[in-house]
């Protein structure tokens, strides 16, 4: 089975490729701050391990390398489900990632070969780098790079997806010897987020050009050459974001930039536009201050102006079977201690399974309108107003 905890260490990583290829100097300046594993990236690493084991028993049959035989692969998946960080969840999740990868298969004119878990030499482009695919299918003049994601924090999108692409081309040329690889396909399963997959295509000349620019940022990168480039997308999870000055300067002048003559009373639309795609690194930058702040204050840090206190604390039981019991020996009855509830639909449908539960009681689920949000005009979704249509405003209405 693959190592997935000692995934990547490399100076310069493709996960971590957003960030290098757009801002060079960040990879110097991160190697001052440790690589602190939160939880979420450990619950990533657990389920990345589930999914291996039931893409290989979704995948390969006995005598084929990477066969995993049902008792191994049930002695193995019961131990990763005693992980204080399993979920139930992460079941129909990795299941979502084998059936995905089984669609895609499918998009083959025949069964392509398969890899699981697959290590990829990247020094063609990064200098010493690597990196580790989830699954690579390649068959006739196409190749299929495919990622899970756990997260459910941020969409990652497969479009222009640099960690994918150089994945794509560190598996074009393990695989480019035997088969003439034209159309390269890059999938992101992120079922926390969304049941459709985010599927990109690519030219491999195109692939190849991006190789070219990789290349060049990534001996930039190595020398801390180039300059700082701050943008939500590369200081998201740069280590150096609490303390980087670039950022810092960025934001204030995001913030607080100078107002030139003198300007109407109200601002415009295109200003609240505006205003809103400025502040939306700013807010975060604040954010990440806090953060920075308090543990600085909380190790004994003078920040001026600023101190950690305790927050407001709630009560709890000490023995709460205890406190029941004396509760009905004065009387209190029973009803009054507990409510009954219905489950919420989505958990009813866990427990009864989503087979039956369609079968019995599909007829009695409607889809409800969500909310209106506002995103980025960049997202998917249709755009929605409470205009109504013409149908709608003369609806009813007779000559
Ligand atoms: S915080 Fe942003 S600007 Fe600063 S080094 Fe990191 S990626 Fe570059």
């Amino acid at each position: 089975m693959a190592d997935h905890t000692s995934r990547a260490h490399a100076f310069l990583t493709a996960s971590g490729s957003v960030r290098w290829l757009a801002c060079t100097p960040s990879a110097k300046l991160e190697a001052e701050f440790p690589d602190t594993r939160s939880e979420a990236a450990a619950e990533g690493t657990l389920s990345h391990e589930i999914c291996e084991i039931k893409a290989r028993q979704r995948f390969f049959k006995k005598g084929e390398a990477g066969y995993i035989a049902k008792s191994v692969a049930t002695r193995e998946l019961n131990k990763l489900r005693k992980d204080p960080l399993y979920q139930d969840e992460m079941e129909d999740h990795t299941d979502t990632y084998v059936e995905e990868l089984d669609l895609q298969a499918l998009g083959f004119q025949e069964r392509p070969y398969i890899a699981l878990e697959t290590r990829l030499d990247l020094s063609d482009w990064i200098p010493g780098g690597f990196g580790t695919a989830d699954c690579i299918m390649v068959g006739g003049d196409k190749l299929l790079v495919a990622d899970f994601k756990y997260g459910k924090g941020v969409r990652v999108d497969a479009e222009n997806n640099t960690q994918m692409q150089l994945y794509a081309l560190g598996a074009w040329k393990k695989f480019s010897l035997v088969y003439d690889i034209k159309r390269i396909t890059m999938v992101i399963i992120q079922p926390r987020l969304s049941v459709n997959p985010s599927i990109w295509e690519i030219a491999i000349e195109d692939l190849i050009s991006f190789g070219s620019y990789a290349g060049e940022r990534a001996a930039m990168a190595i020398n801390g050459e180039g300059d700082y480039n701050p943008g939500e997308d590369q200081c998201r999870f740069c280590r150096a974001r609490e303390r980087c000055r670039a950022r810092a300067d960025y934001n204030i002048q995001m913030a607080f930039g100078d107002i030139v003559g003198k300007l109407p009373p109200l601002i415009t639309d295109e200003e609240v536009g505006e205003y809103l795609t400025k502040g939306e690194d700013v807010a975060k930058w604040l954010k990440d201050l806090q953060d920075y702040a308090l543990s600085a204050c909380l190790a004994g840090t003078d920040i001026p102006g600023y101190k950690a206190v305790e927050g407001r604390g709630s009560r709890d039981w000490t023995d709460q079977d205890a406190a029941f019991k004396a509760l009905q020996a004065a009387g209190i009855p029973e009803t009054m201690m507990y409510e009954r509830k219905a489950l919420t639909l989505a958990a009813l449908e866990k427990v009864v399974g989503k087979k039956a539960f369609g079968e019995t009681v599909g007829e009695f689920i409607k889809m409800k309108p969500g909310k209106p949000a506002l995103v980025k005009a960049s997202d998917k979704r249709p755009a929605i107003t409470n205009i109504p249509s013409v149908e709608e405003a003369f609806a009813g209405v007779t000559e």
